[in-house]
């Protein structure tokens, strides 16, 4: 398989949770299930649809070959049952295009890897451009990765906190 072309990522639902979409240099394509996912969760404040204006965001969805391709192989892996259509989306997404997926999700990363889609985690290696806002509660600790005021479980005044995501190992992408 290529290497993967460098301008662009595919994100699952946990790379927006993260903030991907709005710190990324790099334009990210999703599928039209996971959008929809996101959009709910984001309903109270709509930064998705400037980056579409924008053309830094990019929806759009596999071909059923790809989709059946990822269905096949999360049979084999055992990780079918764990899987959203918006997962099966996104991995076949990936597959179609030839990009590198971003997610946390442990059962879209493992049939990822099986179809030898590259992988990038959140959790601990990043991405080398990334840097995330947070916006975290002094109350209740909760943390936010998108931008809001006020914390939607107790209603307390939200802070906001820089964390850099670094990425010490030599990037291949
Ligand atoms: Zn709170």
């Amino acid at each position: 398989m290529s290497s993967s072309d460098s301008s662009e990522f595919v994100l699952d639902a946990s790379a927006f949770y993260a903030g991907i979409p709005f710190q990324s240099s790099k334009n990210c394509i999703t599928t039209n299930a996971v959008y929809e996912e996101v959009r709910h969760i984001r309903r109270s404040y709509s930064p998705l649809e400037a980056l579409i204006d924008a053309g830094n965001l990019i929806i759009m969805e596999p071909e059923l070959t790809s989709f059946n391709k990822v269905i096949a192989c999360a049979k084999k892996t055992g990780d079918y049952r764990k899987l959203s259509q918006a997962d099966i989306s996104i991995i076949a997404l990936a597959l179609q295009l030839d990009k590198t997926l971003i997610s946390d999700d442990f059962a879209v990363g493992n049939v990822a890897t099986f179809l030898k889609i590259p992988v990038r985690t959140l959790a601990f290696k990043g991405i080398s451009e990334l840097r995330a806002w947070v916006w975290f509660c002094k109350s209740c600790a909760r943390v936010y990765n998108y931008r809001i005021s006020v914390c939607q479980i107790c209603g307390s005044k939200l802070r906001r906190r820089f964390t850099v995501i670094t990425d010490t190992t030599p990037d291949t992408l």
